[in-house]
């Protein structure tokens, strides 16, 4: 025991060591096994990945990139699944550019039946989305094992910057989304602005609503916006910039858009261990991380609103934690069902993990959605995303 007044001289613990401690806990149950490589790669450096602005002089980033033996990740899984289907082979530099703006509807891809009784092809359907990256955003990555890293964007002669450096991982809840020509799509949460970044790159968005809670931070958003996109191209008919409660926009805004992205704030798991500055294991925050889950869920039931019936939504965190990922998602669910009469249905997003496990390593019992873990050879995420489809 120790007398109160002496309490000041007890060794004062890092917020970083806070988190590490609350993650042992937590995590070494959830993850089991799999906890200490997962621990490991969280206390190394983690990787980034290049995202091409296709506002800047987008082939010469590429070749630039591709130089320095980085690769598309995106191009390269899609041109894999490709390969590996019949019929569908799209492998020369040269059809790159037609098999990504292809928008092709669901085609039928014959399959031979490798049991049962009939021995004719059978006709089976893959998502066009699987076959052609229809996204138009592009993410170089060193190849796995590969711990290079990128140098800082240089502007090209218009004065635009040539890419951004964000975790590669940060792509995925982007490409769920799956915005499509026309859509009016809403970033509930949007500062600093790396996904409204990715957003921007698929130039099929009609209209973008980016807002974040935070007045500074919606100003680091506008300034990267600035770096990023033609100043013709933030024309307030098609980018409009907010900082209001993300909370309150389901009900002023309801059945507006056609894609929603709530991406959280959350325990940032690797920044947490990682940094002093703004750490959400600080003593003094401690409600505010108690309180995550419940903001999690009233953040998510408002892109649920804003969203039209039909369009979807994806929700996503940086965290491992169950309570900020699976159980907010299945909160949110019933909260809307029960308090609004709107129906959600949750997406398999399973092709995901088969498409892009060349470059991360998912889990795969998620009970809803997905979750990129951090590792040694792919030290990307954490990243948790998962899609729901608003019914009515
Ligand atoms: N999407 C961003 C990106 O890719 O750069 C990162 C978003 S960060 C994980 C979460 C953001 O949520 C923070 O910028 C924070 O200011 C914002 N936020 C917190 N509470 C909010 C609220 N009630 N409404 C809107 N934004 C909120």
């Amino acid at each position: 025991k120790y007398k109160k007044k002496w309490a000041a001289t007890i060794p004062k613990i890092s917020c970083t060591k806070m988190a590490l401690q609350n993650f042992d806990m937590n995590y070494s149950v959830q993850f089991g096994e799999q906890w200490p490589s997962i621990r490991i790669a969280l206390l190394s450096e983690m990787k980034y990945g290049a995202l091409v602005n296709n506002f800047a002089e987008t082939e010469k980033v590429m070749q630039e990139l591709e130089h320095l033996n980085a690769k598309d990740f995106i191009f390269e899984s899609h041109r894999k699944i490709q390969n590996s289907v019949p019929d569908a082979s799209v492998d020369s530099q040269e059809e790159r550019k037609s098999a990504e703006l292809l928008d092709a509807p669901r085609r039928h891809v014959p399959v031979e039946r490798s049991s049962g009784g009939e021995t004719a092809a059978q006709e089976q359907t893959f998502d066009s989305n699987l076959l052609y990256n229809t996204s138009n955003i592009k993410c170089y990555t060193f190849a796995k094992g590969d711990i290079s890293r990128f140098a800082p964007a240089r502007p090209d002669i218009t004065g635009m910057l040539s890419y951004y450096l964000m975790d590669a991982a940060s792509v995925m809840p982007v490409l769920a989304l799956g915005v499509r020509p026309g859509d009016a799509v809403l970033d509930i949460c949007a500062a600093p602005g790396g996904k409204t970044l990715a957003l921007l790159q698929t130039q099929m968005c009609c209209y973008l609503a980016a807002n974040d809670i935070s007045a500074s931070r919606t100003l680091r958003l506008q300034r990267v916006l600035h770096s990023y996109i033609p100043e013709n191209f933030c024309n307030s008919d098609s980018i409009r910039i907010t900082s209001w409660d993300g909370r309150r926009i389901g009900e002023v805004e309801s059945n507006r858009f056609d894609k929603v992205l709530v991406d959280v704030p959350c325990t940032t798991d690797r920044h947490s261990l990682m940094e002093e500055d703004n750490n959400i294991f600080h003593k003094l925050r401690t409600k505010e991380r108690q309180m995550f889950p419940l903001l999690q869920v009233e953040l998510l039931v408002s892109g649920i609103r804003s969203v039209k019936p039909g369009g979807s939504v994806v929700y996503c965190t940086c965290s491992l934690s169950q309570l900020q990922n699976e159980c907010v998602v299945e909160r949110a669910a019933e909260v809307v069902a029960t308090d609004h009469d709107i129906h959600v249905e949750l997406e398999d997003l399973g092709h995901f993990r088969e498409l892009y496990s060349n470059t991360f390593r998912f889990q795969s019992t998620c009970r809803v959605g997905e979750l990129i873990l951090p590792h040694l050879t792919a030290n990307f995420g954490p990243m948790y995303f998962c899609k729901l489809s608003r019914v009515n």
